[in-house]
């Protein structure tokens, strides 16, 4: 039998299926973890919650404007869930919601306003499906949450030089489409092999929300949803994903627009992004993610922890030293990045986060 076993650069390693040949290896690198003994999130995974929670006795909404429908949405925000799932859910008003906006596609600052559902495409090139070129077991985030469940969802609002991620991100249309009662079948097995949560990756989650919705109203695991994004999506991206997600995963790579543009080809990226952050902070749990970018401490680096000190101070972030020349770069794009972050430049950041009493994920703790 053929057991594959993936490690990235940055260390971390993914199964492709926890075989029980594979199981003493998992438990090497995580010793506490068990395909046994599935460690619940405290709470219930919030999704199921919002799928509980009645927003109508009507099953018609057709009728209704894009205002009533959202007012609904925040009106329903503190309603108790019930103990059976209602005939119209919250989760069912956020997929409608999420299907009207992507009529006029508003989801990231992009604001291309195509008509995704009628095949129109915008910047990142997706329609109304989504495709995963991947779903697997990874070890590579915290303790607590592996291994995840890891979905591998194509396209992205982000054009970043130094792109790991490959042609999924520009041609989005390929792999496997998300069919939703299939991907909650996965989603169980993977339950079933010791998975402690669910992880939407990319590429970018953010363009593929309506798939995603759907994923979840036809799932029953009770894991904790993690999304692992950019976090440049609009307003009303934040509010759909608000009674959703567990945990958020996001990147806050840059410290100015400058350097978003010139290496991400991407406007209003700290506006955007800063404001994004504190409103994922006021619903779910954080980590940020900084990519430490070679040459882009002042610039870049020192910003983003201090801006993190005044306003997130309870967030931990994972400054992140696996940055490696990549994608467009290793063409002649962008030559200043052919290089990784030096050693210096790795401890003045860890420095800087310290003296600034910013909480900074410990790697070499289990
Ligand atoms: S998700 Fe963003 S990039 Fe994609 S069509 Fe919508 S507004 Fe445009």
């Amino acid at each position: 039998m053929e057991l594959r076993i993936y490690f990235d650069a940055d260390g971390s390693v993914t199964f492709q299926s926890l075989a029980a040949d594979l199981v003493p290896v998992a438990q090497r690198l995580d010793p506490s973890f068990s395909p046994d003994t599935t460690v619940r999130p405290r709470e219930s995974a919030r999704y199921l919650a919002t799928r509980r929670t009645p927003v109508a006795s009507t099953p018609q909404w057709t009728g209704l404007s894009n205002d009533a429908l959202w007012a609904w949405h925040h009106q329903t925000r503190d309603t108790e869930p019930i103990a059976e799932r209602p005939l119209r859910s919250r989760l069912d008003l956020k997929i409608e919601l999420t299907a009207r906006l992507l009529t006029q596609c508003t989801l990231c600052p992009w604001d291309c306003r195509v008509d995704r559902l009628a095949g129109e495409l915008g910047f990142c090139g997706l329609g109304r499906d989504a495709f995963y070129t991947k779903e697997l077991l990874h070890f590579g985030e915290e303790a607590e949450i592996r291994p995840s469940h890891t979905i591998f969802l194509t396209g992205c609002s982000l054009r970043c030089v130094y792109c790991m991620t490959g042609d999924s991100v520009v041609t989005p249309h390929t792999g496997h489409r998300v069919e939703p009662a299939d991907m909650a079948a996965r989603i169980a097995q993977r339950a079933r092999e010791g998975a402690r949560s669910i992880s939407f990756v990319g590429g970018n989650p953010d363009q593929n929300v309506l798939p995603i919705l759907e994923v979840l109203n036809a799932c029953d695991v009770d894991l904790p949803v993690v999304w692992n994004s950019n976090l440049y999506g609009s307003a009303d991206l934040m509010e759909l994903l608000e009674g959703i997600v567990d945990i958020h995963l996001a990147d806050l790579k840059y410290g100015n627009d400058r350097c978003a543009h010139r290496y991400s080809a991407v406007p209003r990226y700290w506006e955007t992004v800063t404001r994004n952050l504190k409103t994922a902070a006021r619903d779910a749990r954080v980590v940020v993610r900084h990519l430490l970018l070679p040459g882009h401490h002042e610039c870049c680096t020192q910003p983003v922890l201090r801006w993190l000190a005044e306003n997130l101070s309870g967030v931990a972030v994972n400054l992140m030293t696996q940055y490696r020349p990549d994608h467009l770069v290793l063409r002649g794009r962008r030559p200043e990045l052919r290089r990784p972050a030096s050693l210096g430049e790795i401890q003045a950041s860890k420095e800087l986060a310290a003296s600034l009493g910013v909480s900074v994920i410990d790697h070499d703790r289990p």
